[in-house]
Parts: C-alpha cells; structure tokens; sequence
C-alpha cells in the first residue's frame, strides 16, 4: 500500500464517518450540560459524562471510568495501552459548557444542533462537544486496534474555572501520564488554516485603593488645594499608558515581537467590533500588542455614579486592574515592576494600598519535538496548506499543571474553535469541515507517530 492510498483512504473513511459525528453532536448539544447546579440541574452533567464515557468505550478505550474530582465535577478518563514500547498519546476535552447566556440572542434553538449556511449552531457545538466528537471521529477511524496508547479526558467543570480537574491531575499523576498530549480547547485561526495555539497569555490582578481625606468634602469650598481621591486614580492610572496606548509599567518588556500568524487589521477591527475612525492601540501590529505584549486594562473603578453625585471632593478611590503578560514574563515579576510603578507614580503622596488578587502563568506549547512535527505534518496534510502558530490573550490554567505535572510531555493546543464559533457567546457554532479536517488530521497523527 502506498502512503497516498493510505491517506485517500483515510479521507475516505472520515468523511463516511461525518453523519455518525452529527448525530453525536446532535445528542450532546441537547445534555445540557452547565455545571452549575444554580442555573442547571446536576442530571445535566451526569448524562453528558456517561454519554462520553460510553462513547469513548464504543470508539475502543478499555479502562473507562467517572472520576470525581475536588471541585465535585466528575472527569471521564479512559485508556488503551499500546502495544509494549510504544509512546501514549493523552487526548484532552471537556464536556461542560457555557450557559446560554441572553437567550433571546439566539437565531437558533440553544439546545438543538441546527444547519444554517453549512455551520452547525447550538451551544458547545464547537466549546468544546465539538472537539469531543472530533477524538472520537479520529478514534473510530484508525481503531479500535491504536498502533499507539491512547488516554483520554474529558473534564466537567472547565467553564466554571473552579480548577477540579486541576487539583486532580496533581493528585493522580499516574493516571494522565502521557508522552504526549492534545489540548483540543482551541482552534484554527481561520477556517481552512491549520493553526497551532503556541502561547497562552498570564495575568496580574491587583486591587488598587487611593485615600487622601477623612470624607467627601464640598468641591466650591474646598476644591483647589484638596487632595483630590479620584483625580489622584485618573493620574496614576494614566501613567500606565503611554500616548499611542502602549502599556508603559516601568521595567516591564513592551517592545516583543509576534512571529507566527499576523492577525489583519481589518479583521481585528470587525472582531472587536471597532467603531469607525477610533484608533487601535499601540505601535506594534496586531499579533504583537494581542500575543506578544503585556497589556493592562483597567477592570472596575469605584466612583460615585453620574446620576446621584453631588459637588464633592473624593476622599478615596478604587481600581480593579488585569495585567496580560506574554511567555517570557513571570507573574511574580510582573506584579513586583507593577507595584514598585504604582508607588512610583502615586501623586501627592496620597496613601497607597495594592491587594494582589491572583496571578496566573503565561504558557507556551512545545515548538521542537517529534510529536510537534508529526503533528504539524498531519495537519498541513489534512488541509493541503502550511501549518501556522498564533496566540491566545487568555489562560488555560489546566496546560500550566500539564507542563509542572509532566515535564516530558509535548503539549500542543489545537481544535475546531475558530473565530467565527462565537464561543461562549449567543448563537455559537461549529464549521463541519473542520470537525472533518481536524479529526483526519489527528488519524493521520496517530497513526503516524511512534
Ligand atoms: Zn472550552
């Protein structure tokens, strides 16, 4: 058998598999399952774990079980072995989702998977029931005999960031032990471009408080010499940008450069939904300032209201600040350059509090190995074009206990969630030929990496 009919076979083999894939979607958009047990019933989860559970036993893993974890969400774990010296591939998803959010927003029915212009709409069609059926479309390919071993898991809380699969990876490191594993909690940056997530960014939240007097005092008796609470915030908090928007934290690296995928200007004004004529921020492109770059935002602010806020002077005043900070950049150190900032430029000597409310570590996914390679040869297979990287301007805690728990691993973040799945948004969907693009991608790795 040559390699070409090989993959023409196995092109052929997943694309007969698309119906079975629908209907899975089909039954798994309609569990809902939210894991909160105040907006949805707990039966929700329950269901959807035993129907992944199953699922994954149909598609070949023996050892498959519901494993409760500290947050009280149960992960489904399964495992085939391969044959002796073989490596272990670890197939990552989660099968809670999103609620819906404003449901008069949706177009479609929330629950029901529905076709419209070739997309599949309903919530976790893509985030991530959409990557679920993606494993198991590659799984029922290439199986039930993997040539390698295969894990997986599937997680129960991940939306809900209460950290219970987390906690249970530290617990059990036995039992997700792998020599690779596949993140399947991203997607391509375009439909029809193969895209490797290869950076996630981390966070700096800090609680800034200001005070200055014992209480409100009248602006026309005593505005002028007094120590204004709020203009003292404006002041300081302006300090943390520079003209052009950068993000300006003295001692922090603001000048990093984005080397994969450059994300259109146009495109991202219409992704964040721009007005006409108003500025994009920073003199780095796009990819550099969302990818690459610290950026800080200001989260909340304590003030009085317009409406009920009298002619007085500000005795304190708060600011809730959110600190992205790209790979190359520890948390620990971020937060050290913030303060020393903050006292650096606090005006008038007005009494300064900094509360630390979290920090999270930025990751990058492995860029060199063979699992890396093979997969990235699978992918540019797939879709017949070059494999690209881009960034992630959020953080998946899960991939830093990954990397802490399995430092030999090759981790990589891919996945069917590409821009236009408006995930955890109102009328989410899933394109079907990424589904098949990227369940084909995974056979061909699966199958080709030893
Ligand atoms: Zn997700």
């Amino acid at each position: 058998m040559t390699e070409a009919f090989d993959l023409d076979a196995l092109r052929g083999k997943i694309a007969g598999l698309m119906g079975q894939a629908k209907k899975d979607l089909t039954e798994l958009v309609a569990l809902k399952s939210v894991a909160d047990p105040r907006q949805f019933p707990a039966e929700g989860c329950e269901r959807t774990a035993r129907w992944v559970a199953d699922a994954f036993t149909a598609a070949g893993l023996t050892e498959v079980g519901l494993h409760e974890t500290p947050d009280g969400s149960k992960a489904v774990i399964g495992h085939r072995p391969g044959p002796p010296g073989t490596p272990t591939v670890l197939l990552y998803c989660h099968y809670d989702v999103q609620p819906p959010l404003d449901d008069a927003a949706w177009k479609t029915p929330v629950w029901t998977l529905t076709e419209k212009d070739g997309r599949w709409y309903g919530r976790g069609a893509a985030d991530c029931k959409g990557n679920i059926v993606t494993h198991l479309t590659a799984l029922r390919a290439i199986g039930p005999d993997f040539p390698i071993g295969i894990k997986v898991v599937s997680e129960g809380s991940e939306e809900q960031g209460t950290g219970g699969l987390e906690r249970f990876v530290v617990a059990n490191p036995e039992l997700l032990s792998a020599d690779v594993i596949l993140v399947a909690d991203c997607g391509n940056f375009a439909v029809g471009v193969p895209t490797f997530t290869q950076t996630l960014r981390g966070n700096v939240n800090v609680v800034v408080t200001l005070e200055t007097m014992r209480g409100p005092m009248h602006s026309g008796m005593f505005g002028g010499p007094a120590p204004d609470a709020l203009a003292a915030m404006i002041q300081l908090l302006a300090s943390l940008r520079d003209k052009d928007g950068n993000t300006t934290i003295d001692g922090l690296t603001d000048d990093q450069k984005w080397t994969g995928v450059q994300y259109p200007v146009e495109d991202f004004r219409a992704d964040a939904g721009v007005l006409d004529g108003v500025d994009l921020l920073g003199s780095g492109t796009v990819s550099d300032m969302v990818w690459a770059r610290p950026a800080l935002t200001v989260l909340g602010m304590d003030v009085p209201a317009v409406v009920g806020s009298s002619a007085a002077i500000q005795p304190t005043s708060r600011a809730r600040l959110n600190l992205r900070i790209p790979p190359g950049t520890e948390p620990e150190q971020a937060l050290d350059l913030l303060e020393k900032h903050l006292r650096a430029h606090v005006p008038w000597n007005a009494r300064l509090d900094i509360e630390v409310e979290a920090l999270g570590e930025p990751f990058v996914a492995s860029e060199h190995g063979p699992a890396r390679s093979a997969l990235e040869q699978a992918m540019a297979t797939s879709y017949g074009r070059a494999v690209t990287t881009e960034g992630q301007g959020g953080s998946i805690p899960l991939c830093n206990v990954f990397a802490d728990t399995y430092p030999q691993a090759e981790i990589m973040l891919i996945g069917v969630e590409e821009p236009k799945c408006l995930i955890h948004a109102p009328n989410e969907s899933v394109d079907p030929s990424e589904i098949e693009h990227m369940a084909l991608a995974e056979a061909l790795f699966l199958s080709s990496y030893r």
